[in-house]
């Protein structure tokens, strides 16, 4: 419990005085803080699979992929960009201004309080840590307590790397996330669920601090006339691989044209089986569903849509003493069955139907704005409309995943899905605040100024 913790209000005392000194700090001191996460991570590649595997048996080759190797494109690009980020940017100056100048100073908005899930557990506490440290925040990390080992291993790295009084980890579940929230940190980055994102948002006012949500939802891929079936099947079927279908941006439903819907069921069931084969138990690559109580509710999801009229249509046996679901596929869904009404989080796609394309908007505006919205086919009238017509986190076409690693485009969702976005710039500037300093270069005060002219007085 932090109340038992007797470092846990003195160390927000100590980074509330640091944060003072790193107002000021060079873009030279910062990158090289991001060069020493780039390197520990580097040479700590097999501690941190190994950490992964015990918390959820995730691949070695997942966590390359997925975990460390975005953890690294996205030092060096902080690296390489951020003198430029910290620059003071200006605007041009308004004619009733002439004679002024002006520039907008990035500073750090303080001590940063970074709240991480534990569906990729080193990411999304390095990813923000990264984005807090280049904008010249102390932070302090509370990891997710359903990943234990890599939350003790970013632990011992944080303690490595870093003094307390600049980044800080403390691990605990909810009671701790609450408990640091009565702290009056300046920015507050959550990343979870939209139910727990509510309560992050409410206790971030009680000190006026600012948030960045990052949070989850039903995202839809929808598969319109002139599909790659082949291309698209391999790439929603990874979308559900990867992770076991426990990604934000996983395709949660697919949205079919009717008259593609039998050629693309098949074609994504031996997609699946490309991917992995016919065993997926015994397959090494695929992960566990991250615990009992996640495996219950996805397997309730799955059970109660079939009490209510949903078709299996591909899926082997569920194991529950395993955490084990594999890849399975639904038909004949309903907006009102249990698998509609959360996101699913686990590798299940429902399979829902539309005649024309309308229907498909509708039934996406019907739910909460989703993280990410795929497609793959379509003419370009049918993507224009997506794109115009609904309201989102990116809409990739042809592809999945590919936006959370897309330098340069920043990641995020709106409203439901989130608020605020992380990577890059962006990131940088969602811990920066931009300050603008004015200079009148002139000394003489303004016209406007009593006693007023007859020329003023006729304006
Ligand atoms: P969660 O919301 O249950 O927990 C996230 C973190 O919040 C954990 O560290 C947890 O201990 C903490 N927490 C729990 N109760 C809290 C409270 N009352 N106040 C403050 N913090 C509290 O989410 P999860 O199960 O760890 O992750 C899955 C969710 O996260 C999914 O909805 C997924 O879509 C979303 N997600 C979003 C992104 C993104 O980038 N948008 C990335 C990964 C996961």
């Amino acid at each position: 419990m932090p109340s038992n913790n007797p470092d846990f209000n003195s160390v927000f005392e100590k980074q509330k005085a640091k944060s003072l000194e790193l107002r000021s700090s060079k873009a030279s001191e910062r990158i090289s803080k991001i060069k020493a996460i780039k390197s520990w991570v580097e040479k700590n590649q097999s501690g941190i699979a190994e950490a992964l595997y015990k918390d959820f048996r995730k691949s070695e080759t997942e966590v390359k992929i997925s975990e460390i190797m975005p953890v690294i494109s996205e030092a060096r690009f902080i690296i390489k960009n951020l003198k430029a980020w910290m620059a003071p940017k200006s605007v041009s100056v308004p004619l009733l201004f002439l004679g002024t100048s002006n520039k907008l100073l990035a500073q750090p908005k303080g001590n940063a309080l970074i709240i991480s899930p534990w569906n990729y557990p080193l990411l999304l506490a390095l990813k923000p840590l990264m984005a807090a440290i280049s904008a010249g925040c102390t932070a302090i990390i509370k990891p997710s307590e359903l990943t234990p080992n890599t939350s003790d291993l970013l632990h011992r790295m944080i303690e490595e790397l870093f003094p307390e009084d600049e980044v800080c980890v403390f691990t605990g579940g909810a009671e701790m996330a609450i408990a640091l929230q009565k702290l009056p940190f300046n920015h507050v980055f959550f990343t979870g669920s939209p139910t727990v994102g509510k309560l992050v948002m409410k206790a971030a006012s009680e000190h006026l601090a600012s948030v960045t949500l990052e949070l989850g939802g039903k995202s839809p891929c929808v598969v319109d006339s002139g599909v790659n079936l082949k291309a698209a099947a391999k790439k929603i079927a990874f979308g559900k691989f990867l992770n076991a279908g426990q990604t934000c941006i996983a395709p949660d439903y697919i949205l079919v044209k009717e008259d593609l819907k039998e050629p693309f069921i098949q074609t994504l069931k031996e997609a699946f089986e490309n991917l992995s084969g016919t065993d997926y138990r015994n397959n090494s690559d695929f992960c566990r569903i991250i615990n009992e109580k996640h495996f219950e509710r996805i397997d309730d999801l799955i059970d109660k849509s079939v009490q209510e009229g949903a078709s299996i249509v591909y899926g082997s046996k569920r194991e529950q003493s395993d955490c084990f679901i594999p890849p399975t596929i639904l038909t004949d869904i309903n907006l009102n069955m249990p698998l509609m009404e959360e996101e699913i989080f686990g590798p299940v796609l429902p399979v829902l139907t539309y005649e024309n394309f309308d229907e498909a908007i509708n039934l996406i505006n019907q739910g909460e704005k989703p993280l990410a919205i795929y497609m793959f086919g379509g003419s370009s009238a049918t993507k224009k409309a997506l794109e115009q017509k609904t309201s989102s986190g990116p809409i990739v076409h042809n592809d999945f995943g590919i936006q959370f690693i897309y330098h340069g485009v920043p990641f995020g969702g709106i409203n439901n899905s989130g608020i605020g976005v992380s990577g890059g710039y962006e990131g940088f500037l969602e811990f920066s605040h931009l300050k603008p300093v004015i200079k009148n270069h002139f000394n003489p005060s303004s016209i406007f100024y009593p006693p007023y002219t007859p020329k003023v007085k006729k304006l």
